[in-house]
C-alpha cells in the first residue's frame, strides 16, 4: 500500500506513520515530492491489507492510502488474464459468444412458464430466467410459487432443452434451488449477503450475480470474490442499473461499469436493461447499447401477456417484440464481433 500525506502534514506525522508501520512488520520507503510526502508500505502480508489500510487512513496527516495489490484475487486479470466463457448446460455464455437470458420475472404457472420458455427458444434465446423465489420490495407483492415454480422450470426445460437461471434468496434454499438450476441467480438486493454468496460458490454450479444498486463496481467484485473464494469461478457478472437522480428511468444503467468490469476481470459480464429501465419500450436501446458497449450476455424480461404479470410487467417484452428485438441484437453483435 501507499499511504499519501497531506499537503500540511508535519514531519511529527510522516515519522509516527512509518513508527506504525514497522509495528505492523512493513518496511517503508519515503518519497519526498514538492508537495507531497508519500510513503510506500513494503512486504505486508496481503491477507491484512485492507484492515491496515482502513488504519492508516485516520492517523494525522494522512490524506489517504491506497492499497496496491487488487482486492480481489482469484476473479482478477492478474489470476487469469483471458476473458473466459461460461458454460450453462451447453449454452456458453463469453468468449465471443453473446448469450441472451430471457424469460419471465416470476414463475407465475406451468402454462405461463411453458409458453414463454418455447417463445424465447424460439426467438434464439440461449437460457430461460424466472424467478420461483422473488425479492419483492413490499412484503405484500407477489413474493413468487416458491418449490412449485421450480417444478415449473424443470418442465420447461425437459421440454425446450433451455438451461435454466432462477434466483436464491435464502442459504437455506441453494441445494435444493441447485437441483433445478443450472444456474442460481444472486439478486441484486442480496448482492451483500455474504453467507448466501459462499453457500452459492459451494455447490460449485454457475452463479450468476447481479450487481447491488448501491454498490460500487470494486463492491461487486469483492462479492464475486467471495463466491470464488467459496469454490467456483463459473460467475457470470450482470449489470442491472443503479440508482442516480434520475427518475425517468427506474434506475441507470451504468455501461462504464461494464467496461471497467472488464479491464478488471476475466468474468463474463452481462446487462439487464429490462430492470435498468423499468419500461418496456426503452428495454431495446439500452440493449443494444450494452451489446455494443462489449456485454457477452443479456437478461431480458420476457411475458406472454405483460399487462396481467404479477411482477414487473410494465418492463416486459412480449414475445413478439423479444424476436423483432433478437433480430436486432444479432446485427449489433455481429458489427462488435460476438456471436448470438
Ligand atoms: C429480477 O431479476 O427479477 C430481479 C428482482 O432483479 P434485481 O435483483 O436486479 O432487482
Ligand atoms: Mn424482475
Amino acid at each position: 500500500m501507499i499511504i499519501v500525506m497531506r499537503a500540511d502534514s508535519t514531519e511529527q506525522d510522516v515519522q509516527r506513520v512509518v513508527e506504525r508501520l514497522g509495528e505492523h512488520g512493513y518496511g517503508h520507503h519515503i518519497s519526498r515530492g514538492e508537495q507531497r510526502t508519500i510513503i510506500g508500505a513494503i512486504g505486508a502480508p496481503d491477507h491484512e491489507k485492507e484492515e491496515v489500510a482502513g488504519q492508516f487512513s485516520v492517523l494525522p496527516g494522512v490524506e489517504r492510502v491506497v492499497p496496491i495489490l487488487k482486492p480481489y484475487k482469484l476473479i482478477s486479470r492478474e489470476h487469469n488474464p483471458r476473458p473466459t466463457p461460461v458454460m450453462l448446460g451447453d449454452a456458453q455464455i463469453g468468449g465471443g459468444r453473446l448469450g441472451v437470458i430471457a424469460g419471465p420475472c416470476s414463475v407465475e404457472s406451468a402454462d405461463q412458464v411453458m409458453q414463454t420458455a418455447r417463445a424465447v427458444k424460439d426467438a434464439g434465446a440461449a437460457a430461460l430466467r424466472g424467478g420461483a423465489f422473488k425479492p419483492r420490495t413490499s412484503p405484500y407483492s407477489f413474493q413468487g410459487l416458491g418449490r412449485e415454480g421450480l417444478e415449473y422450470l424443470a418442465a420447461a426445460r425437459e421440454a425446450t432443452g433451455l438451461p435454466i437461471v432462477t434466483e436464491v434468496m435464502d442459504p437455506r434454499q441453494v441445494d435444493r434451488v441447485a437441483e433445478v438450476a443450472d444456474c442460481i441467480q444472486i439478486g441484486a438486493r442480496n448482492m451483500q449477503n455474504y453467507d448466501l454468496l459462499k453457500e452459492a460458490g459451494h455447490c460449485r454450479m454457475p452463479v450468476m450475480l447481479k450487481r447491488g444498486f448501491s454498490a460500487t463496481v470494486e463492491e461487486w467484485l469483492k462479492a464475486s470474490e467471495y463466491i470464488a473464494a467459496a469454490g467456483t469461478l463459473d460467475i457470470i457478472l450482470c449489470e442491472r442499473g443503479i440508482r442516480t437522480f434520475e427518475t425517468a428511468t427506474r434506475f441507470t444503467l451504468d455501461l462504464s461499469a461494464m467496461a471497467v468490469a472488464r479491464r478488471e476481470t476475466f468474468l463474463p459480464i452481462i446487462a439487464d436493461p429490462s430492470h435498468a429501465v423499468g419500461i418496456s419500450s426503452l428495454v431495446g436501446p439500452m440493449a443494444l447499447a450494452a451489446v455494443a458497449a462489449g456485454a457477452d450476455g443479456l437478461l431480458i424480461e420476457v411475458h406472454p401477456r405483460p399487462e396481467q404479470a404479477l411482477s414487473d410487467g410494465p418492463q416486459s417484452l412480449t414475445p413478439a417484440a423479444f424476436a423483432e428485438l433478437m433480430g436486432q441484437i444479432r446485427t449489433v453483435a455481429q458489427a462488435v464481433g460476438r456471436q448470438v
